[in-house]
């Protein structure tokens, strides 16, 4: 297993705590000299705050541990390929490197949909971007959590449905 997949394994276990409390599994790791320095999952719902991504998080927490808020020699691991708020976010901080799991054509801001970390012209930072590590583990991990809400939904919906009958057969 290379450097980059430790990391990412690391970053998962993040996206496990997001999952055990209802949140859209993606996590975040920031690495510098070797060492995990900051941490963050995805509380959008927790935290009832739309930006508590978890890259804001662990970027935040990594400023905090440096004492600076250029991130120079820190690499972030993410699960999922950061949206343009993180995107955003990183080429403010200016980490040296940036790794992601999971690609987002959709929604991804780092060559995905759009890239802000390497825009013609160019932002005033440039990240290196590896994508794709773990993608398959960090996917099934996406998935699963989409599943489990889906199965959870239509679970809702049956008792919905019977309790609806009960009531109609009183
Ligand atoms: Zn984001």
């Amino acid at each position: 297993m290379t450097e980059d997949e430790q990391f990412m394994l690391l970053a998962m276990r993040e996206a496990e705590k997001a999952r055990e409390a209802d949140e859209v599994p993606c996590g975040c790791v920031v690495v510098k000299d070797g060492r995990v320095i900051a941490r963050g999952w995805n509380q959008v719902e927790t935290l009832k705050d739309a930006t508590a991504h978890a890259e804001m998080l662990a970027l935040t927490a990594a400023e905090a541990a440096v004492g600076d808020w250029r991130l120079e020699g820190c690499t972030v691991y993410v699960t999922k390929e950061p949206c343009p708020m993180c995107a955003g976010a990183l080429v403010h901080c200016r980490p040296d490197r940036v790794v992601f799991g999971i690609p987002d054509s959709r929604g991804g801001a780092c060559g995905g949909w759009i890239n802000l970390l390497d825009s013609n012209p160019p932002l005033n930072h440039k990240c290196e971007v590896q994508g794709g590590v773990l993608a398959d583990a960090c996917l099934e991990q996406f998935q699963s959590f989409f599943r489990a809400a889906r199965a959870a939904a239509k679970e809702r919906k049956r008792r919905e449905r019977e309790e609806g009958c009960d009531a109609a057969s009183d």
